[in-house]
């Protein structure tokens, strides 16, 4: 019987799966297009035109006819902090991709009413004031206006955090509590917090605050991690590594992902890294994984691969562009142990770094160990973020073999960089055309989930155009990037930052089966419609992992979001509005939109006696007489 156009014949190895009817961007030179890919044991075997697959179709083959849709080999988000993401994904309210403040608000009131008493509303990043129409945060009235009894914390950034009265209550603040060092608790003429909370430059007040909340039991953590990979691949997300952060403590915060590793469970594969976690115990932490587990340990889908972001506290400057750059103490003492004890061992790592200020100190810690052969050892390192970086450190980091992460930070904080270093230094920031022409290792990514978007077309869309999502154009045309270049950062990007280059990132025969099926072509839509675009099919190693529209049904269903009262089970996670390229799209909305305000207007003459029923027309209209 001919399945979806093709006659299955009797193939010695019949594919699993097969996808037809493509525009497949293979990412390999030597084939760029093609319109099929046959997958067999979650591995591509063969990649061509629709007739050169036909063999490999036997009766247990499923093929999927992609209607002549864009093919993509599955992103890999280089920088993503989807452990601790998914530990708290469905007890949070997702602002990502909503476009006004007032939506925002009736999303966060709607929500303090189902939340039940001892939970919180939390807010907790993805977002920026530069998104909404109303270009503003909302102000500590609304929040108090929203949710009267139940605590809210908004964090925006990490610049501050917004508290109403009951989350100031629940947390414990008063008059009496002092400012830790690095963050402001601000008060009012009376002495009281007002429920403003600023990172001076440092985080961790806002952290440490949002810590109070109560977590999820193990359970609900399971289930929630799977909500947020399944998520992620929606948008064609197949890979991740995650940058480990604050509060994510090793093995203890690991478990959930590797529970879910052991039951075959995970839908993105994730290779992560370790963190220390309490400044002054770095070494012995370090010294702890070191002498207990090693990098490269585990399997394609959860992989040890390194230390960082973080190595020493003292080492980190903070991205509060809305505050001067912070002035680090003298850290290299320790800083320069911790680097010299992971090449040692070998351990790679990544480092968090914004500044160059910063950048250029840490590579006068690694080349003094280089000169005494120490670094790197073969071991893989990259900075992440490297956001002012110059051409002499990226010069000194080529000479080191080391590799670049960034992410699209200043979407999000791009009016709050150029307020502050003005629109030549954003339009450098980061130098990605310098990078690109040394030939360094460049790795996309957001940086999710507490400052971007985990939505990897957000990325995507800045790497292109160069805007923030505000729509103010930052980066200087030199530093935007062709679409083939910058889908090559969020797939063969990463896979250089874990050293699977040869398996991932290209859709070509041996590679894993990681590839999306876009609902509009990322190489011909709008610049624009980027942003917009998401995945109909997701498929990693040869599972299909996310179906939606005209496949919907392929995937299995997850368990329902628990607990109900979940944010999540309510509004989802990112917002997806129409692509403003679509005019079909807007045109459909603005109709929509006109027949609910018709109705209504209909429904507000009929209880006035002023129509009749049944008849939605305006003769009846006083106006018409
Ligand atoms: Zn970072």
């Amino acid at each position: 019987m001919p399945v979806a156009g093709i006659r299955p014949g009797t193939p010695e190895q019949p594919a699993d799966l097969v996808v037809r009817n493509a525009k497949v961007f293979t990412n390999d030179p030597r084939r760029p297009q093609a319109t099929a890919l046959a997958i067999r044991d979650g591995v591509i075997r063969a990649v061509g035109e629709d007739a050169d697959i036909v063999p490999l179709v036997g009766p247990g083959t499923r093929v999927v006819d992609a209607l002549g849709r864009r093919v993509v080999p599955g992103l890999n988000d280089a920088h993503l902090h989807v452990i601790r993401g998914g530990l708290n994904y469905v007890m949070e309210l997702r602002w990502d991709g909503v476009r006004s403040l007032r939506r925002a608000l009736a999303m966060l009131r709607e929500q303090a009413e189902r939340t039940p008493a001892g939970q919180w509303v939390r807010v907790v990043g993805g977002w920026s004031a530069d998104q909404f129409a109303e270009r503003r945060l909302p102000t500590l009235a609304e929040l108090n206006a929203a949710a009267p009894d139940t605590p809210v914390f908004v964090l925006h950034l990490y610049q501050s955090a917004l508290l109403n009265k009951a989350a100031l209550r629940a947390a414990g603040f008063t008059r009496d509590t002092p400012d830790p060092a690095g963050g402001q608790i601000v008060r009012g003429h009376d002495g009281e917090p007002t429920g403003l909370l600023i990172a001076a430059p440092g985080a961790l007040l806002l952290y440490s605050t949002l810590a109070k909340a109560p977590t999820l039991d193990e359970a609900d953590k399971v289930d929630s991690t799977r909500h947020f990979l399944r998520e992620l691949n929606r948008f064609g997300l197949t890979s991740a590594i995650d940058a480990a952060g604050g509060f994510q403590s090793f093995p203890e915060n690991y478990g959930t992902v590797m529970e879910l590793a052991r039951r075959g469970e995970l839908t993105l594969r994730i290779a992560y890294h370790l963190f220390p976690q309490t400044a002054g115990q770095e070494l012995d932490d370090l010294k702890r994984w070191i002498d207990t587990v090693r990098p490269g340990e585990g399997d394609e889908w959860l992989r040890l691969n390194g230390a960082g972001e973080n190595l020493t506290w003292a080492a980190a400057d903070f991205e509060n562009f809305t505050e001067p750059r912070p002035q680090l103490g003298a850290y290299e003492g320790e800083f320069e142990k911790a680097v010299r004890m992971l090449m040692e061992h070998g351990w790679g790592f990544r480092l968090h770094a914004t500044y160059d200020g910063t950048i250029r100190r840490d590579l006068a810690v690694f080349e003094k160990l280089a000169a005494e052969g120490l670094f790197p050892q073969g071991n893989r390192w990259l900075f992440d973020h490297a956001e002012t970086v110059s051409a002499d450190s990226l010069d000194r980091i080529a000479a080191l073999g080391g590799a670049v992460s960034v992410q699209n930070r200043l979407s999000f904080q791009g009016e709050a960089f150029v307020n502050r270093y003005g629109a030549p230094a954003a339009a450098e920031a980061p130098p990605l055309r310098a990078m690109l022409d040394r030939g360094l290792t460049v790795a996309g990514g957001t940086d999710a989930t507490r400052v971007s978007s985990y939505n990897p077309w957000v990325a995507l869309h800045w790497l292109v155009s160069g805007r923030a999502i505000s729509g103010r154009r930052l980066a200087a045309e030199h530093n935007r990037l062709d679409r083939a270049r910058a889908l090559e950062l969020f797939t063969l990007g990463g896979a250089r930052l874990t050293g699977e280059q040869d398996v991932k990132g290209r859709l070509t025969v041996g590679s894993y089966a990681d590839l999306a099926v876009l609902d509009a072509d990322y190489f011909t839509v709008e610049e624009a419609d980027i942003a917009h675009i998401e995945s109909v099919l997701t498929v990693v190693g040869g599972r299909i992992v996310h179906a939606a529209a005209e496949h919907q049904g392929l995937a299995a269903d997850l368990p329902a979001v628990s607990p109900d009262w979940s944010p999540v089970a309510r509004f989802g996670g990112y917002q997806a509005t129409p692509a403003p390229g679509l005019a079909g799209a807007q045109q459909a909305d603005l109709v929509r939109e006109a027949a609910a305000a018709s109705d209504e207007q209909h429904a507000w003459r009929l209880a006035r006696g002023r129509a009749v029923p049944g008849q939605n027309a305006a003769p009846q209209d006083p106006c018409f007489f």
